[in-house]
């Protein structure tokens, strides 16, 4: 299957060679060139498979030139990593709502469920693609990324990868998980500045033709983690089938009952991948789109109009807090028919002036997919501790904006079908706000707090968490939004 850019100026004949560049040349996004569909007969048959072969059948649809046995080890090598092998298990909490836990893998959020099989994707990608060179992945985190991508790819052949994280932009938990990073690959420095910071420099040297011809003569490409990668949003759209075929087989639904799926979106790669499974043939009614006070994109489904001069927050769910979302670039330009030049030319908008305006029809196709709210600092907080009370639940905080929204989203649209609330994180990586939402007061030890909300919950700290105490920090980097580069070259000659 051919991939083609959002910008209109460059092409790929294969998914493998779209995952192995990451990026586009022209600087745009790589979507397929058309979807492949998924029949509600090969959905029920997916109620008698485990999760990799949920994620292999999924995957291979847009993997064509991946050997199919091979893809199926990779996916159970990696979903083997999960407890239970499950990627994505769903958890019922009444009649009519669920939450889908994508964090039960190695860094504890619903990254890992791409990450954990990206490395071998890429380094399939690059081998069928006929790439010789060393791959060096860059990496902009907010936080769960950053970690799940240091420890998919740590000791991986040939590739090297290196993250930037806004210094005071992450959980303690979140920092000490990647600072505390082992692997002879990998290398972590903290950026003075927010995620939008990180992401522009990253972003910056991936269209640097400069850079790529100076990394080139040392033997090196560069490849992107960043959900930017095709390869990171595919595996995404695996647990939205898996989620359908699991309410199939409890009974909970009917063959072609349609089903609302609410994300809790930051760069919106998770929600993204909801739209493609819909496009698949995926029976969903509704996208809900659930933002923190960082709320660009509620304000976008609202009046149709992206602007991201706004003032930016530290909220409680940093993993949220962005303002320029990625993959919107892949809704825009399929809401536009796939005008390139009308892509191409919204990005450039961006870019200069902070922000574009869809037209009446495209909005039009926006509102029949999608509905968006946003939940305020006060109200996450709330809503974990009233489900906690209610329901002995203990939701994370960025799981509790899509909770929270969720609530919203069936009081004002009255909407009666079953509703999936993806849950993105373990409450642990977060355990000093949780804390506080359901005991009123938290240490500052971010251990303390964790020991502490397993007394109060009785949920199990997860042997990630309590064995990260024992680790040694082995970097300790903070850096200049403008240093980027020179830290890249340091990285890839020491
Ligand atoms: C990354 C992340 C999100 C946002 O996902 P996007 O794909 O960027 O929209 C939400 N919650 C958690 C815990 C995350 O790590």
């Amino acid at each position: 299957m051919k991939f083609i850019s959002t910008r209109g100026r460059s092409q790929v004949d294969c998914a493998a060679t779209a995952i192995a560049k990451g990026l586009a040349d022209d600087g745009g996004l790589f979507v397929p060139q058309s979807f492949p569909t998924i029949s509600m007969d090969d959905i029920t048959k997916m109620t008698e498979m485990d999760y990799a072969e949920r994620a292999c059948f999924v995957l291979h649809k847009y993997l064509e030139e991946y050997d199919y046995e091979d893809l199926l080890t990779a996916c159970k090598n990696s979903y083997s990593k999960f407890e239970d092998n499950d990627g994505a298990p769903l958890v019922k909490i009444d009649d009519k709502r669920f939450i889908m836990e994508l964090f039960h893998g190695p860094t504890l959020a619903f990254k890992d469920v791409a990450l954990t099989l990206l490395p071998y994707l890429l380094r399939k990608g690059c081998d069928l693609s006929g790439i010789k060179e060393e791959v060096l992945i860059l990496v902009a985190t907010s936080g769960d990324t950053g970690k799940a991508a240091l420890e998919g790819f740590k000791d991986a052949k040939g590739i090297k990868v290196m993250v930037f994280f806004p210094s005071e932009g992450v959980s303690d938990m979140q920092k000490m998980q990647m600072t505390t990073q082992e692997g002879d690959n990998v290398n972590v420095v903290a950026v003075e500045g927010n995620f939008d910071d990180c992401q522009t420099a990253v972003k910056k040297i991936f269209t640097s033709k400069e850079i790529a011809s100076d990394l080139l003569k040392k033997g090196i490409v560069l490849s992107s983690a960043n959900s930017m990668n095709f390869g990171r949003l595919a595996p995404q759209i695996t647990y939205y089938f898996s989620a359908y075929a699991d309410l199939l087989s409890s009974g909970e639904i009917k063959p072609n009952d349609k089903v609302n799926f609410v994300v809790p979106t930051g760069n919106f790669g998770n929600i993204l991948a909801g739209y493609y499974a819909k496009q698949m043939g995926l029976p969903i009614d509704k996208l809900v789109c659930a933002s923190n006070s960082n709320n660009v994109l509620t304000e976008f489904f609202a009046n149709g109009t992206y602007d991201a001069n706004r003032e930016f927050f530290k909220t409680v769910s940093p993993s949220m807090d962005i303002l320029i979302s990625s993959n919107l670039e892949r809704l825009v330009f399929e809401l536009s028919n796939r005008d390139f030049e009308l892509t191409d030319k919204r990005m450039a908008e961006l870019k200069e002036t902070g922000k574009y305006s869809l037209k009446d029809d495209e909005k039009k196709k926006l509102d029949a997919d999608f509905f968006a709210d946003y939940c305020d600092e006060e109200e996450c907080l709330q809503t974990i501790g009233e489900v906690f009370d209610e329901y002995g639940y203990v939701l994370d905080t960025h799981t509790a904006v899509a909770y929270d929204v969720a609530m919203n989203f069936i009081d004002y649209t009255k909407n009666q079908k079953p509703v999936v609330i993806l849950s993105t994180a373990s409450p642990y990586k977060f355990a000093h706000d949780v804390l506080r939402a359901i005991n009123g007061n938290a240490p500052t030890d971010a251990f303390k707090c964790a020991y502490k909300l397993n007394e109060q919950t009785a949920n199990p700290i997860p042997y990630q968490i309590s064995q990260l105490k024992t680790k040694e920090k082995r970097f300790n980097k903070v850096i200049n939004k403008n240093d980027t580069v020179s830290a890249v070259m340091e990285f890839i000659e020491q």
